[in-house]
């Protein structure tokens, strides 16, 4: 699992592919590693200014393209207009909430089991896959429940 590269590492990745370093481009990284939120761009991004004051969301978006690209960072869709980040970069399931907009990680599922189901059902070689999941997570369901009371 390569959650939480150290700066060096990413660093000497990022010059090994050609990529140029720059603190802010380290920030968005760390910022990514060090949480579970799964933050899409614009919350990074608000993140981000309280050290980077004039950190534009384009660099945010650039910053973040070429991580993907190194594959230290994964683009999640959990059924958004926009994506979600995770430096988790193993494949894992998302569930989101309706309500609040959180998305957590799933960790117990046999998703290898369900891959190889998929190759066996359809004859697929697999080059990934995403599985998400969505409803009221237990914040919005102890929120309601006090409405109600
Ligand atoms: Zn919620
Ligand atoms: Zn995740």
């Amino acid at each position: 699992m390569r959650v939480g590269l150290k700066p060096k590492e990413v660093t000497a990745l990022l010059r090994e592919r050609g990529f140029k370093v720059t603190p802010q481009r380290l920030a968005v990284y760390n910022v990514l590693a060090h949480t579970t939120e799964h933050p899409s761009a614009e919350v990074l991004h608000k993140e981000l200014l309280t050290y980077y004051p004039t950190m534009s969301l384009a660099t945010v978006y650039k910053s973040l393209k070429i991580f993907c690209s190194v594959g230290l960072v994964q683009e999640l869709n959990v059924g958004e207009d926009s994506f979600r980040y995770d430096a988790n970069v193993a494949a894992h399931p998302h569930i989101r909430c309706m309500h609040c907009g959180r998305v957590d990680d799933v960790k117990t599922l046999p998703t290898e089991v369900f891959s190889r189901q998929v190759m066996e059902e359809t004859g697929y070689q697999l080059t990934g896959q995403q599985y998400y999941f969505y409803g009221l997570c237990p914040t919005c369901q102890q929120a309601m429940l006090a409405q109600e009371a």
